[in-house]
């Protein structure tokens, strides 16, 4: 191998410096804290089997992990029920944006964990009496899976509780067809907290590492889920994570990721390494628009790609 293709010796500053001229896409306005985002930040970090974690300028700024959280939520609810989370969300593709105001046809579940509607579903069905107790759950769940204690944006959960009128439309909605166990405002306020949770780039690559390989944190050797849970995690970010541009994304990417109106990108490549890719200005489906060149050029140097023989 050499430099060029290796990801433990590949130049990812050289990578985040042919992105700066990158000047399409807008930031995320939905909320204040999103609006003020930087939007030259651009970070990208590779998190190995071994537990390195090499990463390029920018990857130690902290932002809020929107909903790149999906997958995770996804993970502990699966763990916290014994896989009867998949009797209560759909993984089929929704080919519809993150905030879709609709319900799977015939069940009234939630269409996917990896959309808005899934994932205030998912984060309602972890353990914990009360919503103070189920964001406690899932702070140590999203710590295990980071290999560190993560902090919250306060402003960021408060703003999101408040103004999210989407999702408590859709909580609303699932209470309505009796998918939803728990009241709607309290579905919306544990959510928007996980969506409010912290991160920078390097620590979202372990994030993803840890899915790509089987479960297990590759700096703290700590089993977070089991290895069934985690291929089901994967399986339906590849479907479903970058929403109606999941299908380019496969095609153009191949790698399962996840994306976010923080601009936050995280992949897991099964078996070889967790990745991040992190820049505010955002497509139309709401993918970073740096973020997804340097995933175009990490799978295509990398040899990244599911599909490539
Ligand atoms: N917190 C955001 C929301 O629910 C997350 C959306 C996203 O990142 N696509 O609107």
């Amino acid at each position: 191998m050499t430099p060029a293709n290796d990801p433990d010796r590949y130049d990812l500053d050289a990578l985040r410096e042919s992105l700066l001229d990158e000047r399409g896409g807008e930031v995320d306005d939905s909320i204040p804290a999103l609006a003020d985002a930087d939007p030259d930040l651009c970070a990208i970090a590779l998190a190995l089997p071994d537990g390195t974690v090499r990463s390029s300028t920018d990857a130690d700024v902290a932002f809020s992990i929107q909903s790149a959280v999906k997958p995770f939520l996804f993970a502990l609810a699966l763990l916290d029920t014994g896989g009867e989370a998949l009797d209560r969300v759909g993984i089929e593709p929704t080919g519809e944006s993150f905030d879709a105001i609709k319900l799977e046809s015939g069940t009234g579940r939630p269409p996917n964990p990896m959309v808005n509607a899934g994932a205030l579903l998912t984060a309602a069905l972890v353990d914990g009496e009360g919503p103070t107790a189920r964001s406690a759950r899932i702070a140590r769940g999203l710590a295990a899976f980071a290999g560190r204690e993560l902090d919250v944006d306060e402003d960021v959960a408060h703003d999101e509780h408040l103004l999210g009128d989407r999702n408590h439309a859709l909580a609303h909605l699932m209470r309505a067809e009796d998918t939803l166990a728990v009241s709607a405002d309290d579905a919306v306020a544990v959510y928007a907290r996980a969506c409010a949770t912290l991160v920078d780039a390097a620590t979202l690559a372990v994030m993803g590492a840890t899915l790509a390989l089987g479960g297990v944190n590759p700096r703290t050797g700590e089993r977070v889920v089991p290895e069934a849970v985690a291929r089901d995690v994967v399986s339906v970010m590849a479907t479903c994570g970058v929403y109606d541009g999941s299908g380019r994304w496969m095609r153009a990417v191949g790698v399962p990721a996840k994306s976010s109106v923080s601009g936050s990108l995280v992949l897991s490549t099964p078996g070889r390494l967790g990745a991040a890719a992190v820049s505010p200005p955002l497509d139309e489906q709401g993918t970073s628009v740096r973020g997804r060149l340097a995933s175009e050029v990490l799978s295509r140097d990398l040899h990244l790609h599911s599909f490539a023989v």
